[in-house]
């Protein structure tokens, strides 16, 4: 049967994956249509993800900051929270970001077709599409851009509303006297902290024996320390195992050393990591092979199995971040378009927007314990930067890792206010191998927190003169 419409590269899903590759197919000459199920597109990331939980963190930084500065000769009153308006100021920033993702799609042609999608043999998708009907698309190139959503443990009664994941909580329904976060990932940690900020008591729970569980622990150390004397509990190496919905609260069931057998909380977060949506699209039709979890295997073209279907983002695998699912989603149009690109990064960076901030970028000295490479590393505290000292900071670090005969960068983590800024720099010095008398040689303005990477790389190489 005759398809309703045409595209000679369709993309499924509108996030930060799907509607950079759309763009780039679109500049490229070619005519996209872009499948979203949602008004808007910008997916996660924009909507409920990134964003949101920025503008809020934000917030909540300024909220500690007035709290901690009386130490320091200020002394504010206790800030009077507004709920309705941070939400409202919150999707303010998400509307002027989604507007001006929907004009640029307009002034490049890209037609939205809002609905849902899903393969029907390898060359066409069927959208159910979101004002009734469907709509028959065929294609010539398809590009899977559909995502994760959060994960559901099944010993948790999801459907009350007191159990929230992270859209919910980014929601800021109220605040709640005492909430339990299940989950010391980046996510559970951020939504942590604005809650803990907005004067909720704050317990967290984790499997793993640290928070941040892949991260550098030297690095997760001092925002430990920090929460760790705010929160009410930090259970670590334990887990929750029941949870009954009563109308008092939700009585929660531990296991685990030193946590209590049970405990009731007002709230809920679960934030217990993301599962990929290839098991939800129709893929089989298409014969795109999907595993068990819903991944979807690509190499480095971003080609599936299918040789004309894509994929990106979340979909295709860890990390789940936007910057490498923007990454592969311009790999993908241009290989469709003939040109020869490849996602092959010499690392993507991470970055917990926590207080203080975690990011690192490379390798983690772990990993090259792990792999048996030698390395030299250069380590430098803050409580050495005067530009630290001056925030009333000293809790961060900058560490830096070199291959032991080159010299050359090999990864880098960085803990203290503004190390997502930070991380960049040791980023760019990753792709540029850079070696450590490259970063040591380069002029940092003073007084910065930037100076303590090439104090770092000055520690490694045995050259530094200064502790400032
Ligand atoms: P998504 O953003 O998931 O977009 C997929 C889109 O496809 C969605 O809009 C969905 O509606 C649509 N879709 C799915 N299936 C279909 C279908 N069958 N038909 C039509 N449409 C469909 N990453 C960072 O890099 N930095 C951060 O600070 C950060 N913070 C985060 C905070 C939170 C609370 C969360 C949840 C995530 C955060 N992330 C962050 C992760 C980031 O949001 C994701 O990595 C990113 O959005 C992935 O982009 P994507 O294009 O692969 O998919």
């Amino acid at each position: 049967p005759e398809a309703d419409q045409h595209a000679e590269v369709l993309v499924l899903g509108g996030g930060p994956g799907g509607y950079t590759a759309a763009f780039r197919a679109a500049d490229l000459g070619k005519k996209v249509v872009l499948v979203e199920r949602y008004p808007v597109i910008g997916g996660v990331c924009l909507n409920v993800g990134c964003i949101p939980s920025k503008a809020l963190l934000h917030m909540s930084v300024i909220l500690n900051e007035t709290r901690e500065l009386a130490d320091h000769g200020l002394k504010f009153a206790e800030p009077e929270i507004d709920l309705d308006k941070l939400r409202d100021y919150k999707n303010g920033v998400i509307k002027k970001l989604t507007g001006g993702l929907a004009a640029l799609a307009k002034q490049r042609k890209v037609d939205v077709v809002q609905g849902y999608g899903r393969f029907t043999s390898p060359h066409t998708v069927e959208v159910e599409l979101a004002d009734g009907g469907t709509k028959t698309i065929s294609f010539d190139n398809a590009i899977i851009a559909a995502g994760s959503q959060p994960i559901k443990l099944p010993f948790i009664p999801h459907d009350d509303p007191r159990v929230m994941d992270s859209t919910d909580a980014l929601e800021l329904p109220e605040v709640p006297k005492r909430m339990l976060v299940i989950g010391g990932g980046i996510i559970g940690l951020e939504m942590a902290q604005v809650y803990d900020s907005l004067g909720a008591k704050i317990t967290i729970v984790e499997l793993g024996d640290t928070i941040i569980p892949g991260a550098d622990k030297d690095l997760t150390k001092p925002l430990l320390k920090r929460i760790k004397k705010r929160y009410e509990n930090i259970y670590l190496n334990a887990k929750v195992t029941n949870v009954e919905a009563k109308p008092e609260g939700l009585e929660v069931t531990f296991e685990g050393k030193n946590v209590p057998q049970k405990d009731t909380f007002d709230r809920i977060l679960v934030a217990v990591g993301r599962a990929p949506n290839g098991l939800r699209i129709g893929a089989e039709k298409a014969g795109v092979a999907v595993d068990e979890r819903g991944f979807i295997a690509v190499d480095e073209r971003q080609r599936t199995n299918v040789p004309h279907i894509y994929a990106i983002g979340d979909i295709v695998g860890q990390p789940m971040l936007a910057h490498k699912a923007v990454h592969e989603g311009k790999v993908a149009a241009e290989v469709i378009c003939g040109l020869p690109s490849a996602f092959t990064p010499m690392g993507i960076p991470s970055v917990a927007y926590t207080d203080p901030e975690v990011a690192w970028a490379g390798k983690t000295e772990e990993e090259l314990k792990a792999e048996g490479v030698e390395y030299e590393k250069g380590v430098f505290p803050w409580a050495a930067s005067g530009r630290s000292l001056s925030l009333g900071r000293d809790e961060g670090m900058t560490k830096a890792l070199f291959d032991a005969k080159t010299h050359r960068i090999l990864g880098c983590g960085i803990v203290g206010p503004n190390a997502g800024e930070l991380i960049a720099e040791a980023m760019l010095a990753i792709e540029m191998g850079a070696d450590m008398q490259d970063i040591g040689l380069t002029i940092h303005p003073h007084p910065t927190l930037s100076e303590t990477f090439a104090f770092a790389a000055e520690m490694a190489e045995g050259t530094i003169t200064d502790l400032i």
